[in-house]
């Protein structure tokens, strides 16, 4: 799943025709300032945090600026937060516009009526989730035909548009559309959707575009606003890994048995933080590099849950003390492992050797992982 940063959600919208408030992306206070002074972003202008997560207009993520000055201020002040975990890295400013009415429009991928739907709404500017049932209008749309001219009139109706903002309704879901098809989306939302004068300014940009369509849009495959920088070297070194906000670290092969480890954990109090799926592997370098990115994500325990076929069991077990050899005194860990299957007599008798032991039994060494995390959060 890709999940547009707002500023490359807005670079679709007007790339497609939609209509926005002049805008610039800045990484420095500087450069915000620069985008003021140079005339790209008028006065007064909005200054915006660049993360992946909702709620900024509430979280004090979203500032007004009516100077140079200002705009510079209220950059620094955005870039140094840490919103919803995430660290501010750019922030965009634009153009203030007056607004007259905020309103809600999306088109998303309906996976249980498998068909595009499109909602609007005439109480926009909050989180959808949180507008009355009673106050969204759904349309399902037939792929084939696409968007439908009655689709785009009861949507007018819905919000309460007539004459010339009816109009740019019109043209605007036309667009939102092709953008939707054409870039292959599961989700083009525009909240608000603000009514300023005859028209209709597209304030905010959440796009998410579908993965198995990956292979059709490369430009996306760069994009790593949603990974953290871990994950970024994991990718790199093309290793399955995680970071969830939990504190126990959990290894394990295949996506079937790490899902299911997750689990395990979950139902026994456990909060688990970061995950590694070795998969079929049988290099004990891969395993060393991946533990050791692990233990840069700081872990409270680890749960290490193998099931030996092709990555074998003494290749795990070699990797993971060579490993542990390298992660300094203060940064050890408690380290449960559960080894079963291929060479697995070789890959428990290389772990004691090192002093981890290994419980065979599933229940028990989550339980173990669970207790040396600290217990339940
Ligand atoms: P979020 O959804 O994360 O809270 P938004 O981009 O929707 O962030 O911005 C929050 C609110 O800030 C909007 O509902 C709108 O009232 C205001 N806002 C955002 N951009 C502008 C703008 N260019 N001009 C005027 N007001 C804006
Ligand atoms: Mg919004």
């Amino acid at each position: 799943m890709v999940k547009l940063a707002e500023w490359r959600g807005k670079e679709l919208f007007r790339k497609y025709g939609i209509a926005l408030p002049p805008g610039q992306v800045a990484r420095s206070p500087a450069d915000a300032e620069r985008a003021v002074t140079s005339g790209a972003v008028p006065l007064p202008c909005v200054v915006k945090a660049q993360v992946l997560a909702g709620g900024r207009g509430k979280g004090g993520a979203v500032r007004f600026a009516s100077t140079p000055a200002e705009a510079r201020t209220a950059a620094e002040a955005i870039l140094a937060l840490e919103f919803k975990g995430e660290r501010v890295k750019e922030v965009l400013l634009e153009g203030k516009v007056s607004i007259a009415r905020e309103l809600y429009v999306s088109l998303a991928l309906d996976r249980s009526a498998r068909l595009p739907v499109l909602i609007t709404s005439g109480q926009g500017g909050v989180e959808i989730e949180s507008v009355p049932d009673t106050a969204i209008d759904r349309q399902f749309v037939d792929p084939f035909p696409g968007l439908a001219a009655y689709e785009r009139r009861q949507a007018a109706r819905s919000l309460g548009l007539t004459g010339a903002r009816a109009k740019a309704l019109d043209g605007l879901l036309s667009s939102l559309w092709t953008l939707f098809n054409r870039e292959d989306a599961e989700l083009v939302e525009i909240n608000p959707l603000a009514v300023v004068g005859d028209g209709l300014v597209a304030l905010d940009a959440k796009v998410i575009i579908e993965d198995d369509a990956g292979f059709r849009h490369p430009e996306y495959a760069a994009i790593q606003d949603d990974r953290t920088p871990l994950e970024e070297i994991a990718r790199e070194k093309e290793i399955a890994f995680v970071q969830l906000d939990g504190n126990i670290g959990v290894i394990a092969n295949g996506a079937g048995l790490t899902m299911a480890t997750l689990d395990v954990l979950k139902e026994f109090g456990g909060n688990p933080g970061v995950f590694l799926d070795l998969g079929g592997t049988d290099d004990p370098r891969k395993v060393t590099e991946a533990f050791l990115l692990m233990a840069q994500a700081k872990p409270k325990a680890v749960f290490l849950n193998i099931f030996g076929g092709v990555t074998r069991c003494d290749t795990v077990a070699k990797g993971l003390v060579e490993a542990m050899g390298q992660v300094p005194a203060s940064e050890r860990f408690p380290l449960i492992a559960r080894i079963r299957g291929n060479n697995e007599k070789e890959g428990v008798e290389i772990l004691r050797a090192a002093g981890i032991s290994s419980v065979p039994d599933l229940k028990a060494s989550a339980q173990a992982v669970v207790a040396a995390a600290g217990g339940s959060p």
